[in-house]
Parts: structure tokens; sequence; C-alpha cells
């Protein structure tokens, strides 16, 4: 007996390699390939009279009749195989040639019924039907049951040698044996509500729909299915963590009066009012679950600092989380800078370096010593140290603090629940979390995927800066970048240059080994054209040219992320002093790090990276009130990605980007996205915000009648299966 259940393997129809293919595309059990959706549909629902047909010149029609003669010859001047034959129904004959299918002959046989779909085309010998897609009628022309013509066909995302016809072959009787089998999973009180069809009806609809709008109909029922679960897991999640317990720490208003009064700046309104909300937040005995959001340079850090000067003020732990050790280093300095004046011992964690940074109130004294490993985790054990500072060290099960009471993850988008947990060795409650991001998250997602969420957004610059000037940079342009960068070095300005990867391997084969290693650069007889279109240019090699060719006088250093932390650092310190002009560097640099006079970022093969990521090394720039510029090289021809590079010329706001490269890219990009493994069909839906609504209100209304789900038996299941495939990461 076969079920939904069965195994691919199981199923004898399928030969071993097919079971391979199918086990590639993470299809295990029946239920899987049933739920395996087709991409597009091909409309062969009209069966036209043949003498009808044969005046639909290069047209896709689809007729049915008789094979009055069959037979196989070759084209030896085309080394091709043809078939031809001649259909005729009650209105005319029409040929039809079929190229290198010989085996059809086996099949099909004259005085044979076909159902053919095709083009009518013109050849030497007249009208004909060219290549169709053919499937033998058994039995009465009249009622007769087809699956690959005469309708609405799928059309399955053709990879790994799996044909749409075979898909269809094999997914046809399947449906009709076992569709059955499959339980509803949505509430009823749903479908009726949204006029939805049953599943039963609408796995068959999505495969062999009866009309487009019941593929769209079944489409839609499935989308709302997908998001609806996601809502539910999501909400469910926020229902959690509010029942438990957090430090409640009431916001001191002189103490908030004072260091902001202590900036060398004055915060914008947008900081002022995400401030207020985290400090809200962090009064209320339960957990804030927040995400601040804004764009590079919108000033995050010392919002966040505000929120952990409260904390510390009240007798709690902070920790404060960045994704690279130059990020943490780089909070370390600047966090302990803005907390100088009041009394607070910072720590700083990476994997290898441990610091403790201590103010005395009166002097303005600040000390930074090296510590060991062991010391400094004691001190946090026993709330010597206020607020730690580190990478994804922080969160090893070693590290424990005696009372935390707010943890910061800066630039991480999402920090999982999981690891939210590993924060919580501090036993009896739950700290507060913030998660900080730039990278801009479009509504709908923000309503889905990271729907437990709350947003606070940070939507303005500060005054002092200037708009980024963005540049494409075409390769007979070259010299004239350099020579514009030549002369920002001489004022003093600094320079990144972002390579797409380090230490190219065909070195060999590369355009850039080609190029002259003496001389000044860019020769006359040199031809930038002659660059290999998908060149990477690695860090050592760009190093190399630059320091000997196009800039001998000025001072250039290489970062990469291999390099020793030590050696970074210093790095990062003599660029910040402005002891180094050029810095060429991998994507290491991508977040976060803050050096204002750096004013120039220059980023070879730009259409390498994401439309976010380049917004993300632009914002390295545009940090001081100086005018800056980021050029970008391509030598890509590629429409699409002239089209995502124009969009970041055209645009300096990650909002506006972010729906842009929803737009060329399409939602599977997303981050996040993945994560939930959101198929096709329902990534659609996350650009639709009515739908997004509705499934957001829907898992609303359920989690309010029924929390635990419990008479909801199928939902609950499928939430375990979409909670198990998450937390697999
Ligand atoms: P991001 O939001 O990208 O993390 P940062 O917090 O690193 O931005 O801030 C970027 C720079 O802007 C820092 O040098 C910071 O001191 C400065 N800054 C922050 N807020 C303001 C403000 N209101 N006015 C002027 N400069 C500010
Ligand atoms: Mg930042």
């Amino acid at each position: 007996m076969i079920s939904i259940e069965t195994k691919i393997e199981d199923i004898q129809k399928i030969a071993p390699a097919y079971q391979k293919r199918l086990k590639k595309l993470g299809i295990k059990t029946i239920q899987d390939l049933l739920f395996y959706f087709p991409q597009r549909y091909e409309d062969f629902s009209n069966i036209l009279e043949i003498s009808k047909a044969k005046k639909r010149l290069g047209e896709n029609i689809c007729i049915q009749g008789r094979i009055t003669e069959i037979e196989n010859t070759h084209s030896f001047k085309r080394f091709m195989e043809i078939t031809e034959a001649t259909i005729e129904d009650e209105s005319g004959a029409i040929k039809v040639i079929w190229f290198n299918q010989p085996y059809l002959t086996k099949n099909l046989k004259e005085d044979d019924f076909v159902c053919l779909a095709g083009k009518i085309s013109l050849g030497k010998t007249g009208i004909y039907l060219n290549n169709p897609i053919q499937e033998k009628i058994n039995g009465d022309i009249e009622n007769s049951d087809l699956t690959h013509t005469g309708r609405i066909i799928p059309i399955y995302s053709e990879t790994r040698g799996l044909t749409s016809r075979w898909l269809r072959y094999i997914i046809k009787p399947l449906l009709i044996i076992l569709r059955n089998q499959i339980l509803e999973t949505l509430p009823e009180e749903i479908i009726k509500k949204h006029k939805f069809l049953s599943i039963k009806e609408a796995i068959w609809q999505v495969h062999f729909p009866d009309s487009f709008e019941f593929a769209d109909a079944a489409k839609a029922r499935f989308s709302f299915e997908e998001l609806f679960l996601i809502q539910l897991s999501v909400l469910k999640e926020k229902q959690k963590i509010l029942l438990k317990k957090a430090p409640a720490c009431p916001m001191n208003i002189e103490l908030m009066k004072k260091f902001t009064e202590s900036l060398p700046f004055s915060l914008t309104d947008s900081q002022k009012k995400c401030g207020f909300q985290i400090l809200k937040d962090l009064e209320k005995p339960s957990p804030m679950s927040r995400l601040l959001e804004g764009d590079v340079g919108s000033g995050k850090t010392v919002v966040a600092t505000m929120g952990a000067l409260n904390t510390i003020k009240c007798g709690y732990q902070v920790a404060f989380m960045a994704p690279t050790e130059i990020l943490a280093k780089q909070h370390f300095s600047s966090i302990s800078k803005l907390l100088k004046n009041f009394n607070v011992t910072v720590g700083l964690m990476t994997s290898k370096n441990y610091r403790i940074c201590t103010h005395s109130v009166n002097s303005e004294q600040t000390e930074v010593f090296e510590v060991s490993r062991q010391s400094l985790l004691g001190d946090l054990e026993n709330g010597q140290l206020d607020l730690l500072i580190g990478t994804h060290s922080l969160i090893q099960k070693t590290v424990a603090f005696k009372n935390l009471g707010f943890a910061v993850v800066d630039e991480q988008h999402r920090f999982g629940v999981e690891q939210r947990a590993k924060l919580f060795n501090s036993k009896k409650l739950t700290p507060h979390l913030l998660s900080m991001t730039a990278t801009p998250i479009p509504r709908t997602l923000a309503l889905t995927i990271y729907g437990d969420l709350d947003l606070s957004l940070i939507s303005e610059m500060p005054k002092n800066r200037k708009q980024i000037k963005t540049v494409i940079v075409e390769s007979a342009q070259r010299k004239e970048a350099y020579n514009f960068i030549e002369k920002e070095v001489k004022n003093g300005k600094g320079v990144f240059v972002i390579c797409p990867k380090i230490d190219s391997k065909k070195t060999k084969d590369s355009a850039l080994s080609s190029m002259p290693t003496s001389g000044s650069f860019a020769p006359q007889n040199y031809s930038f054209n002659s660059l290999l279109i998908n060149e990477v240019k690695a860090v050592k090699e760009e190093y190399e040219r630059l320091s000997k060719d196009v800039f001998p006088d000025l001072r250039i250093t290489m970062l990469y992320g291999k390099m020793k932390a030590q050696e970074k650092e210093k790095i990062m310190l003599d660029f910040q002093k402005g002891e180094i002009d050029i810095l060429v560097s991998t994507s290491v640099v991508e977040v976060g790090v803050d050096v204002p006079r750096a004013t120039i970022m220059m980023i070879e093969g730009a259409e390498r990276f994401g439309l976010a990521q380049l917004h993300q090394f632009r914002g390295r720039v545009g940090r001081s009130d100086a005018q800056s510029y980021c050029f970008l090289f391509t030598t890509s021809p590629d429409q699409l990605n002239r089209k995502r590079l124009k969009a970041l010329v055209d645009s300096n706001n990650g909002f506006e980007l972010a729906e842009k490269d929803l737009e060329i890219r399409g939602p599977g990009q997303l981050y996040g996205a993945q994560q939930w493994g959101i198929p096709d069909f329902a990534m659609e839906g996350l650009f639709n915000i009515f739908l997004v609504e509705k499934t957001r209100a829907s898992a609303k209304e359920i989690l309010e009648k029924d929390p635990l789900l419990e008479n909801y038996p199928q939902l609950k299941d499928r939430l375990k299966n979409l909670e198990k495939r998450i937390h697999f990461e």
C-alpha cells in the first residue's frame, strides 16, 4: 500500500537514477513530491480543428486526430534523425515533424489517436507542425484524460535532469490516488473567511488546473499557508519571550541628560526617539526584543550606548556583540570614550584579546590594560566589569555574567532565539535584547520573519553630512579616477580599495599580470578593454600593482580577514591616524568600520557584490563633513549588473535600495528569507503587503483563541516541522 508518506525509493515506477535526482531537490516522500509545485503553466486547452490550426502560422496550437502515416528518416546533411507523420481529423490533415526522437515510432503507430501541441511552421513542402509535444490517446477520444496536451499543463523547474513531462507522468497518477489522504492544515474558519480552496482541491489545481483562475486560487491558498505558518511561529515565540522575567531598569532622566550633553554633537530627532523607545522597554519587567534599524552612519552606536549606561547604573551588566574583531575593537575604543565621564568599567573580549578600560571620575585619566582571559572572566563573574564588548566569543559557555541585564548585538540583522538562549547563562532573569542593523528591511519582511521584534527606526542622518557622490568608472576612465584619488590623498584624505577576493589562483591568465610592471601606469598603448570580464582582482595583486605602478609615492597597506589580529588592529589605527593613505582590503571592512578621515571608497569588480553590501561599503565614507566619493569599477556588460550599480548611483537611501534590490533580484536573496526555507511560490507573497497583513491578523486571531493550538493538531504538526527546519541551521 502506498501512502503520502511512502519514500521515493519505495516507488517502483521511479528508477534509481531519478530517485537520486529527486533527493537532490530535497524530495524524499510522495508528500514532498506532491508539494513540488510547477513554476508556470502552458495553455494547450484549446484543441483546434486541423484545418483551422493550419491557418495559425507561427502560433502554438493543439490538435488531435488519427495518425495516417509515420516513419523515421535521416537528414545526412544535418546529422539529424527525423520522424515524419501525417495526422488527420474530420476537417483535414497536417504533416508533423519531430527531430531526434526516433523512439517515438515505437509507441506511435498508424491508426493511433494522438493529441499534439506545438508550433505551426512553414517549410519547403508546406505547412507543418514543428516538433510538437505528443500524447497518445487511449480509448475514447471524446472523454480522453490528457496529461501533457489538450489542457493547461504544468511546467516545473527543469533542473538536474528532471523534465516536466516526466514529473507530470509521475505526479498525476499519485495525485489521483492519494490526494484524499492529504489532511487540511488551515483552520476551517480561515478557509471560509478567505474563500480558499480546500487542500485536496488546491493540490490538484496547482498541478493540473482547470483554468488559470483555479491555478491562481490554488497558489494563493498555498502562499497564504506558508506565510501564515511563519506568522504563527514568530508570534508564538514572542508570546514565550513575554512570559519571561527581565530586570526592570527605570529610566534615569538626569543621567541621560548628562550623557547627551557630554557628546561632541547633538543627537538627531530620530536618535532621540529611538533612544527613548529603548529606555522605555528597559523599564519593563519582560524582556525587550527590539531591532534598531538605521542606515549606515546614522549613529546607532550612541543610541545603544544610552541604553547600556542606564542599565549599568541600575546595577546590571551589559554585553555588546559585534560581528568582527575589527568592529569589536573599534566599539571598545569609541564606547569607552563615550562613557569616560561615567565611571564605567569596560571590557573587550575577542578570540585572542582581553582588555579592560577604566576611567577615574575626577582625573580625565583613561587606562587600558591587557589582561588574561581568566582575570577578565573573573571580573565578569564577580560583577567588577560593567560592560563587555566582543565578538561571538561572548556567547561561549565559559562566559558567565554576574547579572546580565541588556545585550546589544550589532550588525546581526537577526540574532536568533538559540543564540539569545546562550546569553542566558545568567540564570533567573532574561536580559533585554537589542539587535542593530543597517540592512533596511522591507515592511513586508519586518511583519513576517522579523515579526517577533519591535522596530525602532533611525530615519535621518546627522546634519553635518554631505551626500556621497557615487560614480560608475569604466575602464577608460580609470586613469582619471586615479589622478583624482592622488589629489585627495595629498589633501590628507584616506582611501579604501575593496577587492572581491584574495589570492586569486588564476594569476597566470589574469589580465592584471599582463599589465606592464614597470614605468608609469597606463601607457598609451595599453588597452583596458582587454581586461577579462570575469577576472577577480585579488587584494594582493591589486596591492602590488597600486604600490608599484600606480601610486609609488603613497603609503599603501593591505588588510584581509586572515591576518593576525594585532596586525589588523595596528593597520586600522594607523589608517585612522592618517599614517596610511590607501587601504586595500577584502570585504572585512564591510560593516561598521568608522574612519571619518576616509573620503574615497573605491570598489573593484563592483558587480560582484550585492546592492546591500555595496551600500555598506559606501557607508565607510561620508562620515564627516567633508565631501566623500564612491567609485564603482566594473567591466561587466551585463544589463542586470548595470541596473544594480545604476541604482546605487541614483540613491543614497538604504531603504530605496532594498526595495530596488527586491525588484531586481527577487525576494529569494533576502537575508532571512532563505533561512526560513520559504518555497519560491510563497516568496512572491512576501512582496504583497496585503497578504502579509492578512496572514498576521489570522495568526493573531487563532493564537488569541487557542495559544497552544490544542484544537489545531494539523497546524501544530506543520509548525513543529517548520521549527525543525529553521533551527537546523
Ligand atoms: P552606524 O549607525 O553606521 O553604526 P555609527 O554609530 O558608527 O553609525 O556612527 C557614525 C559616526 O557618526 C560616528 O563617528 C559617530 O560618532 C557619529 N555620530 C553619531 N551621531 C551623530 C550625530 N547626531 N551628529 C553627528 N555625528 C554623529
Ligand atoms: Mg555601526
